[in-house]
């Protein structure tokens, strides 16, 4: 039961060739931040090898609630605030061309019926109104809804529905990534932990290891908080209730509806919120029997639990990824990681964007998610 249902999708086959000897970039992690920048780094030419303590998608990228959203992990309008108009309507329209990067490479690993960000009370409504308003100031599509049709009608206190937003298979669609990077070269070994990063065979090292890996670069163990998030999927339902991607509580709650009609939930981290700062991947009955009671009302009526499981996720202090060259190593390492609960999209785009400044192509946002920027 504690298998992903993500990760019961087959796995497709993989020419998996190996490399001699010292590789110019080893890889971390073999989530989709790791398998994007290895097919940036292999197309470019370079010799790349990817280790995996497990297999490929076996962390966050195979375990996490499948919403494909464009956007930080901050509110739109405090975004503004915090970084500045300039920089965080750039670093949105940067997600949204993620979005529609990911949609040309994951074939049907991705469908795009937009998402619903929901109030649940009238304060949490004054916020996303806000939200909503700086979105449409700033000419990011957006609409607003007083109340959304399907299961979740009249239940919350308004909706900002995001059209272009997306629901992803991400196991599949990191497994394609690995497919393609490999066939351009690269080599993925699976079941091969990293201890030290000193003894990898490579001139440059990049960790993308997100909230997995805690400690293994020393700098980076008070910037980047192994975070546990735990999710439930439902027997199938016969009838569709929720069509898109829905998200209510600052994102603690989300849900959809999966194809095959079971309804995937998660969240109701704040439950035990303190308990849940940890790598330790294992569900907790608290918090599983939040998600079900929730799961029945979801459904109205009750329904059986099929898959539960947990997954870690990296949280930062400003909830921007850390994405550059590790201060202090000189040049050797490299980071991408600290999505804070929102790696489908900006894994997939740091992983690329972190691959591109390797290369000393033109890198913007670097600067904003530059992890020296917890330096004294
Ligand atoms: C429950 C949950 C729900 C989430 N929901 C969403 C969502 O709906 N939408 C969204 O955008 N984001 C969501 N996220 C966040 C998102 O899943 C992650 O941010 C993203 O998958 C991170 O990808 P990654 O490749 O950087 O890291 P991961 O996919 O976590 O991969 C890291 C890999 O590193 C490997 N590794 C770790 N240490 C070592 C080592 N020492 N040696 C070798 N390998 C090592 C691990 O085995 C793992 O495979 C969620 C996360 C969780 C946990």
């Amino acid at each position: 039961m504690d298998v992903p249902y993500w990760l019961e999708d087959p796995t497709p086959a993989r020419t998996n060739g190996k490399l001699d000897g010292r590789v110019d970039v080893a890889i971390v992690g073999a989530g989709v931040t790791g398998c994007a920048a290895a097919l940036r780094l292999a197309e470019a030419g370079l010799r790349v090898r990817v280790h995996d303590a497990r297999s490929v998608a076996s962390g966050a990228s195979g375990r996490n609630g499948g919403f494909a959203l464009r956007g930080g992990a901050a509110r739109y309008d405090v975004a503004r605030e915090t970084y500045g108009a300039e920089r965080a309507a750039a670093y949105w329209r940067w997600t949204e061309k993620a979005l529609d990067r990911i949609a040309e490479l994951a074939g049907d690993a991705l469908q795009r019926p937009g998402s619903y960000r929901l109030a649940g009370d009238e304060e949490e409504r004054e916020g996303i109104l806000l939200e909503y308003e700086a979105l449409r100031e700033d000419g990011h599509n957006a609409e607003w809804l007083d109340d959304v049709p399907g299961g979740a009608a009249g239940r919350f206190h308004g909706a900002i529905f995001h059209p272009r937003d997306g629901s992803i298979q991400p196991a599949r669609f990191v497994r394609r990534l690995a497919t393609r990077a490999t066939a351009a070269g690269a080599e993925i070994r699976e079941n091969d932990r990293v201890e030290d990063l000193e003894a990898l065979e490579a001139d440059r090292v990049l960790v993308a290891t997100d909230g997995y890996g805690h400690g293994l670069v020393r700098e980076l163990t008070d910037l980047v908080w192994p975070t546990r998030g735990q999710v439930i999927a439902s027997e199938p339902l016969d009838s569709v209730l929720y069509d898109r991607p829905h998200y209510a509580r600052q994102g603690f709650d989300y849900w959809q509806q999966l194809p095959d009609g079971r309804i995937l939930l998660g969240g109701f981290r704040d439950v035990s919120i303190l308990d849940e700062l940890t790598d330790v991947e294992e569900t907790t009955p608290a918090i599983q029997s939040s998600l079900e009671s929730f799961l029945h009302e979801l459904a109205g009526r009750e329904v059986a639990v099929t898959h539960r499981w947990a997954g870690i996720f990296g949280l930062t202090q400003d909830m921007l990824p850390l994405v550059g060259a590790v201060p202090g190593r000189d040049g050797r390492v490299w980071v991408a990681g600290g999505y804070s609960g929102h790696g489908n999209v900006l894994g997939f785009a740091c992983g690329e964007l972190v691959a591109d400044a390797m290369l000393g192509r033109d890198a913007p946002h670097l600067e904003l998610l530059d992890p020296a920027r917890f330096s004294d």
